[in-house]
């Protein structure tokens, strides 16, 4: 994990240390409230510090590819639920509920209701 360093400094997995100004990082937290704010470190080998909600969330590396992280958290290893083969209303019960109606409605007719 990127870490923060108090008060405009970030550090990346790979040690690599990226120094802003404070006010700099203060813009750019206010600013990624909305929206996801990216900030590129000024150093040879770019590191762009990603800001959303108010706080730094991610660093992106240049010397590790970000496809690899994303992988992880794939949800398509998770075994799928059995399909229940109960659904809906089985035949039999069907006919009966067919007969229960058709026989209240022949006594409520015949009862005069
Ligand atoms: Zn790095």
């Amino acid at each position: 994990m990127p870490k923060e360093i108090f008060p405009s400094s970030f550090e990346c997995d790979c040690g690599h240390q990226s120094d802003f100004f404070e006010n700099t990082v203060r813009d750019m937290k206010a600013m990624s409230q909305k929206k996801k704010v990216y900030l590129a470190d000024a150093a040879p080998e770019e590191h762009t510090i990603v800001f959303y909600r108010g706080k730094m969330v991610e660093i992106q590396c240049p010397k590790q590819p970000p496809s690899r992280e994303t992988k992880k958290s794939s949800p398509k290893s998770r075994p799928s639920k059995k399909r229940s083969t109960t659904r809906g209303i089985p035949d039999e019960v069907k006919t009966d509920i067919e007969a229960i109606v058709q026989h209240f409605n022949t006594t409520a007719i015949r009862s005069g209701h």
